[in-house]
């Protein structure tokens, strides 16, 4: 799901897509002429591998997700912001989903049995 920074308004507007079993939704806010604020949640079931015996877990996601999409580069001084920079003149929200999913993956999951004899 694409949205043109043009076309998102300062009301805000509501946006739902979503990626294997997690559903994304939320709303865009336009904050400036290039930054749209993204605020939502990401919710669903996620299938990795356990880190240590590679069994097959499921992972339940529940995370709030609030970010800046920033309409090309983002230059500002204020930091500790997440930014996602996009250069087509669009906010592309599966972009943010996959880059969200891929952050969940990254991390350490362990499947019951390897989290017991820990
Ligand atoms: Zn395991």
């Amino acid at each position: 799901m694409k949205i043109v920074f043009k076309k998102v308004p300062s009301s805000g507007v509501d946006f739902q897509t979503s990626f294997e079993g997690i559903k994304f939704y939320g709303k865009l806010e336009k904050k400036s002429k290039s930054l749209v604020q993204c605020i939502g949640k990401l919710e669903g079931t996620l299938t990795c591998l356990c880190d240590r015996c590679a069994k097959e877990i499921s992972l339940h996601v529940n995370e709030k997700i609030d970010l800046l999409a920033s309409d090309g580069i983002y230059e500002s001084s204020e930091e500790l912001v997440e930014v996602m920079e996009f250069f087509d003149e669009t906010v592309d929200l599966d972009t943010i989903l996959l880059s969200e999913v891929e952050t969940l993956k990254s991390d350490y999951h362990y499947c019951s049995t390897c989290n017991e004899t820990d």
